[in-house]
């Protein structure tokens, strides 16, 4: 509602508020910009609209003109779980909270920025919108336009998991698989978005107004913590929009002076694609991840081809916050799902449980201290992982075959 253009994040040039994918004059990335002055008005935050559901009660926030274009499900409001069992379990002297992401309606926190990307398209009077995911980002951005009787066209790695390919579909999606990564996928939806002229929806850092949504994160936290902030939010990181726009929320409430200091964010990968953490660990720039990729957390497998712009913001704010990047192996993944799922009793996929076994390893790496509190995102529901393993129920006929 505040927002007032579009700026470049590397030459500050500043563009009028409507679909763009990155600066004419130099190919930065570009990022929403408000008049700050009626944006940071703490009522926005203490007395949020009523008349919407979840994360539209703060559409003050963000940069939708008219509240007529918003296309909800009801997404957002997700609870904050404490995770006693699982600190006890692992004997980690930490405070540590669940926020549990799954719940939205699609199934994975992608309805956040799909729920604003559709809307702003909406707004823009597009009849069509494109998106390019690993899983998650399809099948949100379908039923948003489903919602709003809008076209939508998926392109997706080869690869991606039927359970998310059927779900995409059954909003009545027209999804495409492309026979290569996500990289591969994304360059083929820009190419269509381009074209046809078909807003570009994808999660990454691409459309500027999808990263706006994931602000309401850091709001919700606020509430639900009472105001308290978390030492720590751990966050499983694709090219890192959902950290990024969750530390931005935060700096928005301390510039609003209702709190008094900001989180660290920790972003997490698979060790088998971990551009951004390789970085971090090296201190060099962001390069495309080239070496294959067998991970059962699909969701966040992301090699930055000819994106790593895209990587380097996630970084900046990573530095900025004084956060860090760290990986997990499959095992470690294994470990993250099942515990999400038997100590909390939360359905989660792979992809979405890493922010939990982050906070383990990092403990034990002295970066998180004992006595911190942290918050973990727990971004994608078990439904949409089809490739478990389970053992077959034995058979019995009576109650004295039972054992347990
Ligand atoms: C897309 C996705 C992520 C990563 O989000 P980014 O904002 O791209 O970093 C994390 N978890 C799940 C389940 C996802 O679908
Ligand atoms: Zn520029």
């Amino acid at each position: 509602m505040f927002a007032t253009h579009l700026r470049c994040r590397d030459c500050q040039a500043q563009y009028d508020l409507k679909m763009m994918y990155a600066c004419p004059k130099c190919g930065g990335l570009l990022e929403v910009e408000y008049d700050q002055a009626n944006l940071l008005n703490p009522e926005h935050i203490l007395h949020p609209d009523s008349d919407f559901y979840g994360l539209w009660k703060f559409h003050r926030m963000l940069p939708l003109k008219d509240t007529k274009n918003i296309v909800s499900l009801g997404e957002g409001d997700t609870p904050i779980l404490r995770a006693d069992r699982i600190s006890q379990t692992w004997e980690l002297p930490i405070d540590l909270y669940l926020k549990a992401e799954m719940l939205n309606p699609s199934g994975s926190f992608k309805d956040r920025p799909s729920t604003m990307a559709v809307s702003m398209a909406k707004e823009l009077g597009h009849k069509a919108v494109v998106v390019a995911s690993s899983g998650n980002a399809s099948a949100a951005v379908a039923s948003y336009a489903a919602r709003a009787g809008i076209q939508c066209i998926v392109f997706i790695p080869k690869s991606t998991d039927p359970g998310k390919i059927v779900q995409a579909q059954s909003y009545g999606a027209k999804v495409f698989a492309v026979d290569g990564t996500f990289s591969d996928a994304y360059d083929m939806s820009m190419k269509c978005a381009v074209e046809y002229d078909f807003p570009n929806c994808t999660s990454t850092y691409v459309n500027p107004y999808t990263v706006e949504a994931n602000k309401t994160v850091a709001y919700e936290i606020f509430y639900q913590l009472k105001g308290n902030v978390p030492d720590y939010i751990t966050v499983p990181i694709g090219t890192g929009p959902l950290l990024a726009g969750t530390f931005k929320g935060f700096e928005e409430l301390l510039a609003m002076g209702l709190i008094t200091k900001l989180p660290k964010m920790i972003g997490v990968q698979a060790q088998q694609c971990m551009p951004i953490v390789r970085a971090f660990t090296d201190g060099s720039p962001v390069l495309a991840w080239q070496e294959p990729i067998h991970t059962i957390a699909g969701g966040i497998a992301d090699p930055l081809d000819g994106y790593t712009k895209d990587g380097e913001t996630t970084l900046k704010v990573i530095d900025l916050c004084s956060g860090a990047m760290v990986s997990l192996t499959e095992e470690e993944i294994k470990k993250s799902t099942d515990a999400v799922e038997q100590l909390i009793g939360l359905y989660s996929e792979p992809t979405g449980a890493v922010s939990v076994g982050a906070v383990e390893k990092l403990f034990h790496e002295n970066v998180i201290p004992a006595g911190s509190s942290v918050v973990c995102l727990v971004t994608g529901h078990g439904f949409k992982f089809t490739k478990r393993s389970f053992s077959s129920p034995s058979v019995i006929h009576t109650l004295t075959d039972l054992t347990f």
